[in-house]
């Protein structure tokens, strides 16, 4: 297939997203298909008549991130799990989803007789309805953060502060080959902080640096 073929409609489509390249993206017939590079998480981007077309669509499962665009103006809402949404909101709704992909720790392997790290990261897909639903803006209205569980007296301790907490207790940090982190909505709206689920994680759960780390960021001084 040439891409002179391919259907306006979806040459439309594509041109709001190839400039994005935190994705890897690949055309098939008359459906967007976008990798993003990190994390592997996939997108698929359908192009329906109208938005009744679109619900429809809506009730197909696919792998990964479902966005359905609509020539539509004015268009935004998720139905089933899936974006509904005019051509030109598609962008930054990419642009939202990569900042929802966190890195959430890694992970030393052996390949090939190598010594390779493997990252992990987390999409927090809840969080991000959440945050376009309250119309919420990272940096102003909230922060996403990795905390690492402590194994020995398992309070949260925020990734800068890990080395620090865990030499108190006698652990040397470098000699660690793995570390996997929870990732955490810092929340300047309510002073609240939420994890992956969007339940609240009492301040009882911080060790003294989560502690110290938290009162920084709300006060502004961080
Ligand atoms: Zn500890």
């Amino acid at each position: 297939m040439r891409y002179e073929e391919l259907a306006p409609r979806i040459k439309r489509v594509y041109a709001q997203v190839r400039y994005l390249d935190d994705y890897h993206w690949e055309l098939r017939d008359d459906r967007i298909l976008g990798v993003h590079k990190k994390s592997n998480v996939n997108v698929v981007i359908d192009v329906a008549d109208n938005k009744e077309h679109a619900e429809k669509l809506a009730s197909n499962d696919v792998d990964g991130i479902h966005i359905i665009a609509v020539p539509d103006k004015s268009v935004f809402y998720v139905h089933n799990g899936a974006f509904i949404l005019t051509y030109r909101y598609i962008k930054a709704t990419l642009a939202d989803i990569n900042d929802h992909v966190v890195w959430s720790g890694f992970k030393v392997v052996e390949r090939d007789g190598k010594l390779v790290q493997e990252d992990f990261y987390e999409y927090l897909g809840g969080a991000l309805i959440n945050h376009i639903k309250s119309n919420m803006l990272a940096g102003r209205d909230y922060i996403l953060w990795q905390f690492y569980k402590c194994e020995e007296c398992g309070k949260y301790v925020d990734i800068d502060a890990l080395e620090r907490h865990l030499k108190d207790h006698g652990i040397k940090h470098h000699e660690k080959s793995e570390e996997r982190y929870e990732v955490f909505e810092i929340n300047f709206r309510d002073g609240k902080v939420y994890d992956s689920v969007g339940d609240e994680v009492p301040k009882s759960q911080f060790s003294e640096e989560g502690l110290e780390f938290l009162n920084e960021v709300f006060s502004g001084s961080s």
